[in-house]
């Protein structure tokens, strides 16, 4: 069957042709054990549990549930590889390793991608020409600091830490794996590293990968399971860095329980990120830098723009294109090339994306979603849009973590900081303006982590991630990056 793309604006419709990225390249077991000291090994409980399409609702495999037992195995395992082998190991050799994953990773890129795609119901365009190449472009990026770290810290002595527990969300899976492996490595350490538990395939995938590479025996164990085996790790007596990215709640947790012991804690945390369009802004491309923050990742983005601010005199105009933009949104089947909006990662998180459309309703705010069908299988949500939104609402102040986007407008520049810095995170913004000391101005006094310039989500390795307040801290990524993971002195 033919699916429509609409473009209201010229009042054409056309017609694209489905274009299903393939899959049968991608051979992918029905179980999935632990990957600890270069093994797979079984979970002590004998459990497993079931990863989901979410674009279907299809059981795609089984996946090993770690408990504390499997934990404290995968623990010894890179505790044995830190002192036996990786931290004495020269660190030239010790790039070749990383830059050989990296490779690897390359060389199955098309499989993550797709592999990605089935198991978190983000669109194969991103996870194709997105996650997967920045992915390998991270190892590829530490693999060169490895071997220059005294120039990464003039003057200092640096050592590794040890064993980094690292615990990671569903949003960018396999890219949240990069983030945290590739700069642990590089800086000597070994690692335990959780997956989510709605997206773990491409992280065994990267274990498999590991495993080709040849690196040594227990410098990366993965392990897989729920919230649980997550705290086994955090709570693990001899691990010496804890990494985490997800929720605030279980940030907060994890903070707590790590107070008063020696472990180093790295937060990315929660966002409700500012985009702020002023009227000398190129309207065409930041109505297309919008959709892209938001709605292109289904709002999947720890850092999307989810928090639109328009100066009142272009606002009606920006409105207006944003809609017949939305309009033209493809929402469906995330292996087909053509779709822009894939599917919900879970249906808790499409349940709690429900209720906020919900509360954004009754708070008074007006909603607008384009009219598209939705497919009666699988989590999906239309793209939202909520205007004349009260900063005080609760959907202009709390992470939603779906394709929901508040407007307000505001006419001065020192109302737009006060508002877009009038919430409790602080992880990127966004400035739309011809003017480059407008842009100064704002990225200064902007209290966010990243700030963009006339562009949104773009990523790269040599940049420094991270955010202020209750979005965390420490920074991942360039050579702030490697700073989470050494000992200076
Ligand atoms: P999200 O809302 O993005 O799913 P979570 O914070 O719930 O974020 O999950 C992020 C990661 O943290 C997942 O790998 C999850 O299994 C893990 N996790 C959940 N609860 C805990 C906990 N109490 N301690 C450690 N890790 C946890």
């Amino acid at each position: 069957m033919a699916t429509k793309k609409k473009n209201t604006e010229q009042g054409i419709d056309w017609n694209y042709s489905p274009s299903l990225e393939s899959t049968s390249h991608l051979k992918l077991k029905k179980k999935y054990d632990l990957f600890i000291d270069g093994e797979w090994v079984k979970p002590s409980s004998g459990k497993y549990f079931k990863t989901v399409n979410p674009a279907n609702e299809e059981v795609i495999a089984e996946i090993a549930y770690g408990n504390q037992e499997d934990v404290d195995k995968a623990v010894k395992a890179a505790r044995k590889a830190y002192t036996d082998v990786w931290s004495i190991m020269p660190p030239a050799e010790r790039a070749k390793y990383i830059f050989r994953i990296a490779r690897l990773m390359q060389e199955r890129a098309r499989e993550l991608a797709v592999a990605e795609t089935l198991d978190a119901g983000k669109t194969i365009r991103e996870s194709r020409d997105i996650d997967v190449p920045l992915a390998c472009n991270y190892f590829f990026y530490y693999a060169g600091w490895a071997d220059k770290l005294e120039y990464a810290f003039p003057n200092r002595k640096v050592e590794s830490l040890g064993v980094a527990g690292q615990i990671i969300p569903w949003n960018f899976p396999l890219l949240m794996a990069a983030w945290k492996i590739a700069p642990a490595l590089a800086t000597g350490n070994t690692v335990v590293l959780k997956p989510a538990e709605t997206t773990p395939l491409t992280a065994l995938i990267l274990a498999e990968i590991i495993e080709e590479s040849g690196l040594p025996a227990g410098v990366v164990n993965i392990v897989t399971g729920h919230g649980d085996t997550g705290a086994a790790i955090v709570n693990h007596p001899d691990i010496d860095k804890i990494a985490f990215t997800g929720s605030t709640n279980v940030g907060k947790i994890i903070q707590k329980a790590l107070a008063g012991t020696s472990k180093k804690l790295t937060l990315e945390l929660g966002g409700k990120s500012a985009n702020i369009i002023f009227d000398d802004a190129p309207i065409d491309q930041a109505v297309e830098g919008i959709v892209n923050g938001i709605f292109f990742n289904q709002g999947h983005v720890c850092c999307a723009g989810s928090r639109l601010y328009v100066q009142e005199s272009v606002a009606e105009l920006v409105i207006q294109k944003l809609k017949s933009r939305m309009d033209s949104l493809y929402l469906g089947n995330p292996l087909d090339k053509n779709t822009d909006i894939g599917a919900i990662n879970s249906k808790e998180q499409l349940e709690t994306i429900h209720k906020y459309i919900k509360i954004g309703k009754q708070e008074g705010a007006e909603m607008y979603q384009p009219k598209c069908s939705i497919p009666t299988k699988g989590f999906y949500c239309a793209p939202t849009l909520f205007i004349n939104v009260a900063q005080s609402s609760v959907i202009a102040q709390e992470e939603i973590f779906g394709p929901v986007l508040t407007i307000q407008t505001f006419r001065t520049v020192d109302e737009v900081i006060q508002k877009a810095n009038n919430s409790p995170f602080g992880l990127a913004a966004g400035v739309w303006t011809d003017k480059g000391s407008r842009i100064f101005n704002l990225s200064s006094k902007l209290r966010a982590g990243v700030i963009w310039a006339n562009t949104y989500n773009k990523f790269d390795p040599t940049s420094p991630f991270g955010g202020y307040k209750e979005s965390g801290f420490g920074r991942e990524g360039g050579l702030h990056g490697l700073n989470s993971y050494v000992k200076l002195s």
